[in-house]
C-alpha cells in the first residue's frame, strides 16, 4: 500500500520564541513538497506561538499525560495540547523512557488518551545498544509494539517511529539493511495486532537522520518517513531532509 512520507521534527527541550523564525522557512519548504507530510513537535510553551506564526502547519507536543486532569504537577493533558493548537503528540520517546522511567504500558495509555481527544500520535519504540549487541533488537521492538499499540490503531491517527536508542543524537545509524529488517518486523507485528489496518500505519525511522543520509534511509523498504531531532532545529538542516523525502 502506498503511504505518504512523513518528515517529523522533534525540538526536545530546545528552542525559544526567537527560534520560531526557523519555522517560517521550514513551512515554505513543506508547501513546496506537497507529496510529503511535514510536522514538528515542540516544547509545549512554543506550540501556541508557533501556530500563530505559521497557521496551518502541523505542530505537536512531545509528550502527554494519560489522565484527563488532576493532581499531576508539571504535566499536560491531551485537552491542553489541543487547546494550544497541537495536532499530534509524541509518546514513548526513549528519552522519556530513560529519564522518566516511562514504560510501554504508559505509552499505550498516553496514546489512547491522545486519540480520545483527536490528537495524532507518534509512538516511539527502539532497542538499546546492549539489546542490539545481544541480538535482541527485533524481540525488544516487537514486545514494545505489543504493549504500547492500542487495539483500535489505524494509520489515520497512529504513526510508529523506530528509534534505536543508541542512534539518537549520536551520529551513529544502523545499516540500511538493519533498518529495513526492523521495519519489516515491526509491520508484521502491527499486522498481528490490528490486521489490515497495519498497512496504513506509517513507520518512521529516527536516530541521527541528516540531510546527508536522509535520501538513502527514506528509500529503504518499509520506511515511511523520519523522526528528526537535532537536525530539525534549523531550516538549514531540516529543509534538505524534507527535500530528500
Ligand atoms: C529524536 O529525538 O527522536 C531523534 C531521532 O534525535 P536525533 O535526530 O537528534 O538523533
Amino acid at each position: 500500500m502506498a503511504r505518504r512520507k512523513l518528515v517529523a521534527g522533534n525540538w526536545k527541550m530546545n528552542g525559544s520564541h526567537a527560534a520560531l523564525a526557523e519555522l517560517v522557512t521550514i513551512a515554505e519548504a513543506a508547501r513546496a513538497a506537497p507529496l510529503v507530510d511535514v510536522s514538528i513537535a515542540l516544547p509545549a510553551t512554543l506550540i501556541a506561538p508557533a501556530v500563530a506564526l505559521v497557521p496551518g502547519f502541523a505542530f505537536g507536543g512531545e509528550d502527554v499525560h494519560a489522565a484527563e486532569s488532576g493532581a499531576h504537577t508539571g504535566c499536560l493533558s491531551a485537552a491542553m495540547l489541543v487547546e494550544a493548537g497541537a495536532r499530534f503528540t509524541i509518546v514513548g520517546h526513549s528519552e522519556r523512557r530513560a529519564d522518566q522511567g516511562e514504560t510501554s504500558q504508559d505509552a499505550w495509555a498516553k496514546a489512547s488518551a491522545a486519540h480520545r481527544h483527536g490528537l495524532g500520535v507518534i509512538l516511539c519504540v527502539g532497542e538499546t545498544d546492549a539489546e542490539r549487541d545481544a541480538g535482541r533488537a527485533a524481540r525488544v521492538v516487537q514486545a514494545q509494539i505489543e504493549k504500547s499499540v492500542p487495539d483500535l490503531a489505524t494509520g489515520d491517527w497512529l504513526t510508529l517511529a523506530y528509534e534505536p536508542r543508541w542512534a539518537i543524537g549520536t551520529g551513529r545509524t544502523p545499516t540500511l539493511d538493519e533498518i529495513g529488517e526492523v521495519h519489516a518486523i515491526a509491520r508484521a507485528k502491527l499486522r498481528t495486532l490490528v490486521g489490515d489496518a497495519a498497512d496504513g500505519i506509517r513507520i518512521l525511522y529516527g536516530g541521527s537522520v541528516t540531510g546527508a543520509n536522509a535520501a538513502a534511509i527514506l528509500e529503504t523498504e518499509d520506511v515511511d518517513g523520519a523522526l528528526v531531532g537535532g537536525a530539525s532545529l534549523t531550516a538549514a538542516k531540516f529543509v534538505p531532509i524534507i527535500e530528500a523525502a
